[in-house]
C-alpha cells in the first residue's frame, strides 16, 4: 500500500514537472528583460484499457501540488475535446480531482428546454465524497471522452449529496440534481475506477464489446488527442 502510494506520488511529481516544462516559454523581448508566457496544457485523453481508469484514485494532500494550474490545465483539455466533465485518471493522474463544466449543454436549447441545474456549473471537485444519493434512477445517454464512439442509456439516482474542497482549499457539501448531479456521478465514477459501460445490462455490455476491444487496442477516430496504449 505504501510503495503504491509513494509511486503514485511520483507519478505526480514527474507528470506535473513535465507539465512545467511544457507550458511555461520564455521570450527574450529586449537583452534585458523576458517574458514568462503561460502556453495551454493539453493532455493526451487516456483511453479505456489503460489500467490507471480502473484504479480507485488517492485524495490529494493539501500543499502537495499546484491544483489550480492542474484545473486549468483539466478546463483546456476538456474543452480541446468538447467534454463536459473530465476526471485527473483521464489524462493519467490518479488523483481524486475532475472539472466539470456542464454549461455548454444548455446553449443549444431553446430556455424552456434548459436544465436549470446547468447555470453556471463550471467547477472543481477535489477529494470529493458522495455521501448520499437518493430519489428515482432515470435513463440519460452518456459518453465519455475515453471512450469514444459509444454511447448508451445509463440510470443513476436523481439527487446527488457531495462533499468536495475547492482549489482554495475550502471545503463545501452540495446537493446536485439534473444533469449536474449526472456529470458529478460519472465523473465521481472514474475516480473510482468506475466506467459508464460498467453500468450496462449483461447484453448491452455484450453488444459493445468488440468496440470496447477496438478502442484499447488503438482503434479510434477522434479529434482530440489521446494516448497511445502499448
Ligand atoms: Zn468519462
Amino acid at each position: 500500500m505504501d510503495s503504491d502510494f509513494q509511486e503514485q506520488r511520483f507519478f505526480i511529481n514527474f507528470a506535473q514537472y513535465l507539465a512545467v516544462l511544457k507550458t511555461i516559454a520564455i521570450l527574450l523581448t529586449s537583452k534585458s528583460d523576458f517574458k514568462i508566457v503561460i502556453i495551454q496544457m493539453i493532455y493526451p485523453i487516456v483511453p479505456y484499457g489503460d489500467p490507471i481508469l480502473r484504479k480507485v484514485a488517492v485524495d490529494i494532500e493539501k500543499d502537495s501540488m499546484d491544483v489550480k494550474q492542474l484545473a486549468e490545465d483539466m478546463f483546456d483539455t476538456m474543452y480541446t475535446a468538447s467534454g463536459v466533465g473530465l476526471a485527473a485518471p483521464q489524462i493519467g493522474l490518479g488523483i481524486r480531482m475532475f472539472v466539470v463544466d456542464g454549461r455548454p449543454m444548455n446553449e443549444d436549447e431553446e430556455p424552456k428546454d434548459q436544465d436549470s441545474s446547468l447555470i453556471d456549473f463550471k467547477k472543481v471537485f477535489i477529494n470529493a465524497q458522495i455521501l448520499e444519493e437518493n430519489g428515482e434512477e432515470w435513463g440519460f445517454e452518456e459518453g465519455c471522452l475515453s471512450i469514444p464512439g459509444i454511447r448508451a442509456d445509463v440510470f443513476r439516482p436523481e439527487y446527488v449529496k457531495i462533499k468536495y474542497v475547492d482549489t482554495d482549499w475550502n471545503e463545501h457539501v452540495e446537493v446536485y440534481e439534473g444533469l449536474a448531479a449526472r456529470i458529478i456521478q460519472h465523473e465521481y465514477d472514474h475516480i473510482d475506477g468506475i466506467l459508464f459501460t460498467d453500468h450496462l445490462n449483461a447484453v448491452k455490455k455484450r453488444m459493445l464489446k468488440n468496440k470496447l476491444a477496438d478502442i484499447s487496442k488503438g482503434k479510434v477516430s477522434v479529434d482530440y488527442k489521446m494516448k497511445l496504449l502499448k
